[in-house]
């Protein structure tokens, strides 16, 4: 009839529920919509949604940095946000030594940068950080030749120096909110009986965010609550014409599903 019969695992074991919610991401979900959905209007609007890539930065440095106590906003156009985990965070408390995590991004021209830094060598990354970091901490980051991108520091007192990093790429991040695709985020009742939608990207007042995820998820359990209470369903989100449209005519193909044994999908 449509609904979810099971949850088949990658052990061949099969879960079975009452319901069922998916709070896995739009670009993996977009992977597993089974070929009987795969025409319905609701799974169609996944389409319009895809994730921006995202790079984590891990870096150790030899000394305490004075300028970052706290998460900081930054006004680089590459690194967005970053906090001195040495300070913010019990697990990596030092006194000596500071420890940056950053978020670099924009690193897509989908999510409006002008370089695929994805694509870059994790030396390339952490050189053009490294020069940001001296451009925003010029009395803070040493010339270090390691790191050509300090150079212009040359002659300014700064100190510190990189110890050691980790460079982590999310090539699928949350979705890129660029103008118009609100309208196609789907709301956590699904068409389907049991199965409900969780996850930062479905449709609640927040961007892609923790705070969107933990709204999709409160939703979607309201969705669940709601029904063990035996309401009737929310009614589902309207759907945009130009997707009910072009649902008719998609040609449904056995869902792609995930590859190899690792948990990311390739
Ligand atoms: C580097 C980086 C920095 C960020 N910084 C911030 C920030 O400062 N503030 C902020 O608000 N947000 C930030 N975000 C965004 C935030 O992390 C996400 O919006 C949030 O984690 C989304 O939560 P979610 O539960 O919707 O999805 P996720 O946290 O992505 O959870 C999806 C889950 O699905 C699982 N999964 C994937 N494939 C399968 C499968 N085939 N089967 C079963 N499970 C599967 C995954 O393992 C994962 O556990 C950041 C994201 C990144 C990558």
């Amino acid at each position: 009839d449509g609904s979810v019969k099971h949850l088949l695992m990658r052990t061949g074991e099969t879960v079975v529920a009452d319901e069922y919610i998916s709070a896995m991401p739009c670009d993996i979900m977009k992977r597993f919509v089974p070929k009987n959905w795969a025409n319905l209007p609701y799974f169609r609007q996944i389409d319009e949604l895809e994730g921006i890539p995202v790079i984590n930065l891990h870096m150790w440095f030899d000394r305490k940095l004075k300028a970052v106590d706290h998460l900081c906003f930054s006004r680089s156009p590459l690194l967005s946000v970053y906090a001195d985990m040495s300070v913010t965070c019990k697990e990596y408390f030092d006194d000596d030594a500071s420890m940056l995590e950053l978020v670099f991004a924009p690193c897509s021209p989908l999510a409006g940068g002008n370089t695929n830094w994805i694509a870059k060598s994790d030396e390339e990354i952490i050189d053009a950080t490294m020069g940001e970091l001296a451009r925003l901490f010029p009395t803070e980051i040493a010339y270090d030749e390691t790191w050509p991108a300090t150079k212009k520091q040359e002659g300014v007192d700064g100190q510190a120096r990189l110890r050691k990093y980790a460079v982590v790429k999310v090539p699928r991040s949350v979705y890129a909110a660029i103008p118009g695709r609100n309208k196609y985020r789907p709301s956590q009742t699904s068409p389907i009986p049991n199965f409900t939608l969780a996850g930062d990207w479905t449709s609640q007042k927040f961007l892609g965010s923790m705070e969107g995820a933990v709204l999709g998820g409160k939703l979607a359990a309201e969705v669940v609550a709601n029904r063990a209470k035996g309401n009737p369903d929310k009614p589902i989100k309207e759907i945009q014409q130009d997707i009910i449209d072009a649902a008719a005519s998609h040609v449904a193909k056995e869902p792609a599903g995930v590859k190899g044994d690792g948990a990311i999908a390739r």
